[in-house]
């Protein structure tokens, strides 16, 4: 631990909706000694940061919220969330974002690695896949060092809409989830369970069959309802569980966006998978065996990330 620096410090980069979501999270379950948010917008942070160090007292949790004006203040992290960037607005694809987002998270990254250079970063930028690649690059940190997280989060509103379509089951539910976070994700009703009872056995393929349709376009329903601005609340969660897990170390195994290196037949490119998340980071990668119609579905998806890496090689962006 660096000289001077009390306790685990958590820096949040991108102190807007899920940004500052995960920060109350944290605050509030005390999980960490230090939140610092980083916004462009600093004094809209500087108030968020106050309110959240007060609500933390109020619940005597020790945890303090507070601004890092520049990247520079970002110093010595233990883990630092990336959710800068533009959200997703109706009619907008995740892909539409690229080369936006691909620009700030360059300029984040290249922040860490100097100010914050032993951090486990977790990225939740979108269009996620690709944004922990790039993410990956510009830190030069080992890529088990590099997370982005959706899987957690894709996994638990397939288990909302499992519980939708039962009517019980709320909090048994285990929904499984792989490959990118886009419209071409692969849930995978064989992996989900409601209190160890395969879906199979609880319900029609039929209903399966739309459950994995809504769930691979649950953002883009909750998108429609707001207008403006996508889901957080979710997302702010689903986050926080995974900066906890690098946090205590716990070895829990969450679907995580992890870079391929041969693992499912796939290398240089970034996905979803079931990973061993501690205080290393990714620290094992689950290969779960998948049956034909699943692994042409994660091709599909792989597939769809490894177009975004070519669309930004073709902008020269790593260069
Ligand atoms: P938001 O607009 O509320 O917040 C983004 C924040 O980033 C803003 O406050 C903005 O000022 C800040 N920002 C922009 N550039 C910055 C920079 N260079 N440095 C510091 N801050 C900067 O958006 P949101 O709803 O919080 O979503 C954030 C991102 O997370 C989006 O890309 C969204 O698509 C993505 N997202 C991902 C998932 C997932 O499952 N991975 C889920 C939800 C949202």
């Amino acid at each position: 631990m660096p000289k001077n620096k009390k306790g685990k410090r958590v820096g949040i980069v991108g102190a807007g909706n899920v940004g500052s979501t995960v920060a109350y999270s944290l605050a509030v379950q005390g999980a960490c000694h230090e939140v610092i948010l980083r916004d462009n917008k600093v004094e809209i942070a500087k108030g968020k940061a106050l309110d959240m160090s007060q609500a933390a007292q109020s619940i005597r949790s020790h945890t303090v919220v507070s601004v890092a004006e520049t990247m520079a203040d970002l110093k010595d992290c233990d883990v630092v969330v990336i959710t800068a960037g533009s959200p997703r607005l109706p009619g907008m694809s995740r892909d539409d974002l690229l080369l936006t987002n691909a620009n700030i998270m360059k300029e984040v990254a290249q922040g860490i690695k100097e100010y914050s250079s032993e951090a486990i970063v977790l990225v939740v930028s979108n269009p996620l896949d690709a944004m922990v690649y790039v993410a990956i690059k510009e830190t030069g940190f080992p890529p088990h060092r590099v997370l982005g997280m959706a899987g957690v989060l894709d996994s638990a509103r397939m288990a909302h809409f499992i519980h939708e379509e039962l009517g019980y089951g709320a909090g048994q539910i285990r929904a499984s989830v792989m490959g990118g976070h886009g419209d071409d994700m692969v849930p995978l009703p064989r992996y989900s369970t409601v209190a160890g009872v395969p879906l199979a056995d609880l319900m029609s393929q039929e209903k399966i069959d739309e459950i994995v349709e809504r769930t691979r376009n649950g953002g883009a329903e909750i998108v429609s309802f707001l207008k403006n601005g996508s889901a957080y609340y979710a997302p702010g969660k689903a986050t926080s569980i995974m900066v906890d897990a690098i946090l205590r170390d716990t070895k829990q195994i969450h679907p995580t966006a992890v870079m391929l290196n041969g693992e499912f037949g796939y290398s240089d490119v970034v996905s979803g998978v079931p990973a061993m998340i501690g205080a290393n980071g990714a620290e094992k990668i689950i290969e779960i065996s998948l049956n034909e119609t699943e692994k042409e579905q994660f091709y599909k998806s792989v597939n769809s990330v490894k177009k975004l890496i070519d669309t930004l090689n073709s902008h020269n962006f790593f260069d």
